[in-house]
């Protein structure tokens, strides 16, 4: 059968929303792509940190001091998220929302916040403010006006999610793209894997696996003369100022989108722990000063 490639782009997640398919005819890959967009846009609706009456915003307003039932998809990209923020000592923390809404007021404003708001900020941030009920498929949190965030990790996910829809319309032969987070199935026809060109150039294959980018380049505010980059270092409660770009390949999106974002923060050496606790993943950071 002659399979032939169909491109689209939608904006999901804030992102431009990549999907290349190969598929048989026009019809079976627009319909196969448009569940996978109605997929991603299910999932935006539970964790996006704008929209005020998404699943997620709706849970920090709620679970203050009390048990909160989630969406088994919620629960699960929260659980992961808890997980490698105590597997890297809080630098990856899905609790850092407040600070990440400094960080854009600063970037509006070229200003950093004042010593007062920052320290009020910081004490509604940290993994350890965060309950899940594993039993109750649940969340709970320590503190008021608490902010989560999964602008992380949820891209990856929702790329997962998008393949997993795909293959189930017949059409698996497909890569998705959210950023800097990727995700192939099989390969192209004829094709050992998907080519995907890099940053910093050349060019690596992907097939049944996932390669997400973070870092300080793409998203900065500079201040001072000081840049400070999307992705908030916990020991400071500021965005990172260094110089650094983390690339993880692992089995999957959630995986490599969550681990990228770790290593940025974690910067080399310690960056490569990450490799013994997720088998099959490959963390590479390149840093400066
Ligand atoms: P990424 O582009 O995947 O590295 O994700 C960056 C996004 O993750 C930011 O825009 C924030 O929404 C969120 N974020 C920022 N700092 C952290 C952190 N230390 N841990 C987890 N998520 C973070
Ligand atoms: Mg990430």
């Amino acid at each position: 059968m002659q399979l032939h490639r169909f491109e689209f782009t939608q904006v999901r997640m804030g992102v431009d929303a990549r999907i290349i398919v190969y598929a048989p005819d026009e019809e079976r890959a627009v319909r196969a792509c448009r569940a996978a967009y109605t997929r991603i846009s299910e999932l935006e609706q539970m964790m996006s940190d704008y929209r005020a009456d998404s699943e997620l915003n709706r849970l920090c307003q709620r679970a203050v001091g009390r048990w909160v039932k989630v969406s088994p998809e919620l629960f699960s990209v929260l659980w992961r998220g808890q997980k490698l923020a105590q597997q890297t000592d809080g630098a990856f923390d899905v609790t850092v929302g407040a600070l990440v809404r400094l960080w854009r007021e600063a970037r509006s404003t070229g200003k950093l916040p004042d010593e007062a708001t920052l320290r009020a900020a910081r004490a509604r941030s940290g993994y350890r403010l965060m309950e899940l009920s594993f039993q109750r498929r649940a969340v709970r949190l320590k503190t008021a006006d608490m902010q989560l965030d999964l602008g992380g990790i949820a891209k990856g996910y929702a790329c997962d999610n998008a393949l997993r829809v795909l293959r189930r319309y017949g059409v698996p032969r497909a890569l998705i793209q959210m950023g800097g987070d990727i995700v192939a199935g099989d390969p192209p026809p004829d094709a050992p894997g998907w080519r995907v060109e890099l940053a910093e150039g050349g060019t690596t294959t992907l097939r049944n696996a996932a390669l997400s980018t973070s870092g300080s380049t793409e998203q900065y505010v500079e201040i001072d003369g000081v840049r400070y980059a999307h992705i908030i270092d916990p020991r400071t409660g500021l965005g990172l100022t260094r110089l650094v770009l983390a690339r993880v390949r692992a089995r999957d999106g959630i995986t490599a989108d969550s681990l990228a974002t770790a290593a940025a923060v974690l910067g080399e050496p310690d960056a490569k722990r990450l490799e013994r606790l997720y088998k099959g993943a490959q963390v590479s950071v390149v840093s400066s000063n």
